[in-house]
């Protein structure tokens, strides 16, 4: 299974220029590759395929050392392979074009300007060190031929091995764009199949009972969080200490971020390793902030405060949550279904009925009394998914 990531790279100044330089390069390769082929075609009606092209390399290298000749072998490789699907496009767009509308335009030459990216294969030429030997620090490296070591932001984690790197110029902006390989590893089948819910009060509660807490440095990063604030907010604004504080609040929460992702993925982990199949509500749908919202209420001036940034803290992580998961479970070899979360939380997973939540965590149906409301979301959700009452456990 092949991944991508698009990270922005800060390259130094000196950096930038041998990067402009590297598209330079290509580009006159391009260009001229691409002049070689129609002149082949306009003269003799030949084709001038990637391999004769390719195997020209070599010369093209040897008679231009200070150019050409520094530039990576399989980069150049690349560039030509990509002038090739250029012209494989036109022809079968050629060949499709009786009685369709649509017609791929002959190649064409490309101004320096509007060459903006470059391919290499990971370990020849260009090689990819990710942030914090791959625990989630944010700085990332790539080391490109003839260019050097870039910085690159790594906002979340690259999953698999590096199979390409590529250069890429948007405006003024760099990227770099990371492509990876994972292998699915299939994992024995557990025979169990659960609902999830993930909530405020608790971080998630299965179909089948099983309760996740919320992780106790939550409390401990909310205490300094709240506390770093009020002392920011009393500081005088534009002086040195306000300053100093504001990075402090950001360091918190930079430690927010890294706790969080390493318990999302021990979380995941867990629930990939013991289920087959998993159903979750589909966040994206964000029913989710306004419905607890609702729910908090009045429950004293500072405790709202403080249910409002626990709320925060774990918001901003829930959609990491579910990108973790899922890309766990694909390697896996394991079944996600995402459902809509429409009022999974307030019908009762018997038989249906609008409940009333008169506290956080219980809900009261009618013909069945009071229910763990986390718990009668998840069997909802299991139920929304098709996994039955999604209390099947391991035989
Ligand atoms: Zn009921």
């Amino acid at each position: 299974m092949r991944r991508a990531y698009k990270l922005r790279a800060y390259p130094t100044r000196p950096q930038e220029g041998r990067t402009v330089r590297l598209l330079a390069d290509h580009c006159d390769l391009y260009n001229a590759a691409l002049q070689e082929r129609r002149e082949a075609w306009r003269m003799r009606k030949v084709k001038v395929s990637y391999g004769d092209q390719s195997a020209q390399l070599k010369e093209i290298r040897a008679a231009d050392p200070d150019g050409q000749g520094r530039q990576s072998f399989t980069a150049q490789q690349q560039t030509l392979r990509r002038l090739n699907a250029t012209f494989s496009a036109f022809f079968n767009g050629v060949r499709h074009a009786k009685g369709k509308q649509r017609r791929v335009g002959y190649p064409r030459f490309k101004p320096y300007q509007r060459f903006d990216q470059v391919l290499f294969v990971a370990g020849d030429g260009a090689r990819w060190e990710p942030a914090d030997g791959g625990r989630g620090g944010r700085w990332a490296h790539a080391t490109f031929q003839t260019v050097g070591r870039v910085k690159v932001s790594q906002h979340r984690p690259v999953v698999g091995r590096v199979k390409t790197l590529q250069v890429k110029r948007e405006g003024r902006r760099w990227y770099v764009v990371v492509v990876t390989e994972t292998e699915t590893v299939p994992l024995p089948p557990t025979g169990r199949s659960v609902g999830v819910d993930v909530g405020v009060a608790r971080f998630l509660t299965t179909s089948d009972g099983e309760i996740v807490a919320n992780p106790r440095f939550l409390d401990a990063a909310q205490r300094r969080i709240v506390d770093l604030q009020r002392r920011k907010e009393r500081a005088r604004p534009g002086s040195g200490n306000r300053r100093c504080l504001r990075r402090a609040l950001a360091k918190e929460w930079r430690r927010v971020r890294n706790q969080r992702r390493d318990f999302h993925h021990k979380a995941t982990r867990r629930l990939v390793d013991t289920c087959d199949g998993l159903a979750l509500e589909d966040l994206r749908v964000a029913a989710m902030t306004s419905s607890a919202a609702g729910t908090v209420e009045k429950p004293g001036h500072n405790v709202a405060a403080k249910a409002g940034l626990n709320r925060s803290i774990l918001d901003a992580g829930w959609s990491q949550f579910m990108r973790i998961l899922v890309a766990k479970a694909e390697s896996a070899g394991r079944q996600v279904t995402l459902v809509s979360p429409a009022s999974t939380s307030i019908d009762c997973h018997i038989c249906g009925a609008r409940c009333t939540r008169p506290r956080q965590d219980t809900v009261i149906c009618p013909v069945h009394g009071g229910l763990d409301a986390d718990l009668n979301g998840a069997r909802n959700i299991a139920a929304r998914a098709g996994l039955g009452s999604g209390q099947a456990s391991a035989a």
